[in-house]
């Protein structure tokens, strides 16, 4: 097996394949896989079970590649949890390998140590990206859970590169406080694009 031994071996909370729902990849099917571990503490975080990595099994890259390759779709998603906190190397390796693309969701509040065709970046207020993981982000996802998030959206837009798409998502719990001051200011503001987390609409994990 190719790459960094130790991160041969990662702890998984789920995989799943599915559709992505969110962002600039909504509505194409993917095989995710959700890394268990994260200390970023977000308080509306809605997978606070992927916190402790230590309840989740550790699985080999391997049998997640060949779980993968069960399904049609060479379109591989890593998230979390927070993968960032570990070496991905391996795993975007011997998935590269085999012919997958692969975009990373991450906060931003560590280096990224992955070799990936996509990162999208989705900061969090209670653990600051980092300069480096923004500058490299292809797609800039912010959560709206308040109004004054819109400010913080843009104190986090100027960080990231020219090309890099910028997204507004209303937090699931406030959807329907949210969205109609996110579409004011998408409309207002035309270089932000809406992100609807589709999956739950159409009932798909
Ligand atoms: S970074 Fe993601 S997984 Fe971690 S606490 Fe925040 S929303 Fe939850």
């Amino acid at each position: 097996m190719s790459g960094n031994n130790s991160a041969a071996q990662l702890p998984v909370m789920e995989r799943f394949y599915t559709i992505q729902g969110e962002g600039f990849h909504s509505g194409r099917p993917a095989y995710f896989i959700r890394l268990g571990g994260c200390e970023v503490g977000c308080v509306w975080c809605d997978v606070k079970q992927s916190w402790d990595a230590s309840a989740h099994p550790v699985r080999s890259i391997e049998s997640l590649l060949q779980e993968a390759l069960q399904y049609p779709s060479r379109f591989l998603v890593i998230t979390g949890g927070e993968p960032a906190q570990y070496d991905l190397r391996p795993l975007c390796r011997l998935f590269h390998e085999n012919g997958f693309e692969i975009a990373i969701e991450t906060s931003g509040a560590y280096p990224l140590v992955a070799e990936a065709d996509w990162i999208c970046v989705s900061p969090k207020k209670f653990k600051a990206p980092l300069r480096e993981v923004m500058q490299a982000a292809d797609e800039l996802k912010v959560v709206v859970y308040h109004k004054s998030d819109f400010s913080w959206a843009e104190e986090n837009a100027v960080q990231v590169s020219p090309d890099c798409r910028l997204y507004l998502q209303p937090e699931y719990s406030r959807f329907d406080e949210q969205i109609a001051a996110i579409i004011d200011y998408v409309k207002a503001h035309p270089r932000w694009k809406i992100s609807l987390q589709t999956h739950k609409i159409i009932d798909v994990p």
